[in-house]
């Protein structure tokens, strides 16, 4: 591994830094219970949300104020520091009374540099260490914005987090990976440590350990993972949690994973997953050859491309049938709603010629 940046912030490790801990801290017991089954686990700093920007209303918003102690006292139980989410200066103020050691900066704040500049202002004089989520869109100037204007008030302990962008349509992420940026940003920026938070970039849990691997590869310098003594009755981001012996199983294999396959069944394996992913290539392209035939007749007829009836009901079978299968309805919505959108193009391309097709 490259050198580990966070031998700057006084931690002298032979592996990536690891802040773990819950989603949101819930209750007293849960966060202590958490942090108690981190105890002998590669964990560096234990997290907790304590307000929680929720995309949609009426679900958990974190337990605001009440919860910092019970971090605090779950973080002295088990001598680890403690670090907590931060979206305007009201939240620092608190954060600093009780003493939290390590503060963050979320993506839906860091995209926004007018709050970026509030808590950058009430930082001024105080240097706790900060670490910077990338914004939910992939901007790596904002990024990099956030950077300098926590910079700016004296704060010298600054390291960011990739945690996945968003994204429009399907994607088998969460949070789109875009390693290039985390990559550009090491270019910009060498001095400044990278964490990726594999949890909100995979979304669930069977892609989290691949995520994982994957920034360890390109040389991150610690991780943050999400972990909860009951991962399904989490009172948010429950699919992408894992308990705390799931997850110290995870560092063990990061060790010991071999990095190339090398096995004969997984090969045959592999050779009949490669001719399957074929034929769905071959059986989509036919799909668009009928699909710019009814371009051409709805062109000809002045019909509209887009027939929103058309579609749900197609879904609605979809989903039908896809339950039948023992199928996922997220993915089979996501594959499908990417298949159409690709339909949609290809007959503006049949409306409008090539040039226009991208921006219809
Ligand atoms: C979180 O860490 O729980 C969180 C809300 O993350 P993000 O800002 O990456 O969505
Ligand atoms: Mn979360």
């Amino acid at each position: 591994m490259n050198k580990n940046r966070f031998a700057s912030w006084g931690f002298d490790l032979d592996r990536p830094l690891v802040v773990s801990g819950p989603c949101s801290v819930e209750t007293e017991e849960q966060v202590m219970t958490t942090a108690l089954q981190l105890k002998d686990y590669d964990v560096d700093i234990l997290r907790g949300g304590i307000w929680k920007p929720r995309t949609r209303p009426n679900s958990f918003e974190g337990n605001g104020e009440k919860g910092l102690p019970w971090l605090k006292a779950a973080g002295e139980a088990i001598g680890r520091p403690i670090a907590v989410e931060v979206a305007n200066p009201e939240h620092v103020e608190a954060c600093l009374k009780i003493g939290v050691d390590y503060l963050w900066i979320g993506a839906r704040t860091s995209v926004n540099p007018f709050a970026v500049q509030q808590i950058a202002d009430s930082l001024a004089g105080v240097n706790i260490p900060v670490m910077i989520k990338n914004p939910i869109n992939p901007d790596l100037k904002l990024w990099l914005g956030a950077v300098e204007r926590i910079e700016g008030s004296g704060v010298e302990k600054i390291a960011v987090i990739h945690r996945g962008f968003s994204h429009f349509g399907g994607s088998m992420y969460r949070n789109q990976p875009i390693w290039p940026i985390p990559m550009d940003f090491r270019q910009e920026r060498p001095d400044i440590p990278i964490i990726c938070d594999p949890s909100h970039i995979a979304g669930k849990r069977t892609l989290l350990f691949d995520v994982a691997q994957r920034a360890l590869d390109l040389g991150f310098d610690g991780l943050m993972i999400e972990t909860h003594m009951n991962p399904d009755e989490a009172w948010s981001d429950a699919k992408q949690q894992i308990t705390p012996e799931r997850f110290h199983q995870m560092t063990i294999d990061f060790r010991q994973r071999n990095k190339v396959v090398d096995d004969e069944m997984v090969d045959e394996l592999r050779k009949a997953l490669f001719q399957l992913d074929q034929i769905l290539l071959e059986m989509v392209s036919e799909r668009m050859e009928v699909v710019r035939e009814i371009g051409q007749i709805k062109k000809e007829k002045n019909i509209a491309i887009y027939q929103p009836q058309h579609l749900a009901t197609a879904m609605r079978e979809k989903l039908e049938e896809a339950d039948q299968l023992g199928l996922s309805p997220e993915v089979i919505t996501n594959l499908f709603t990417a298949i159409h959108n690709e339909s949609i193009r290809q007959q503006s391309e049949v409306f409008y010629g090539k040039k226009f097709a991208d921006t219809v």
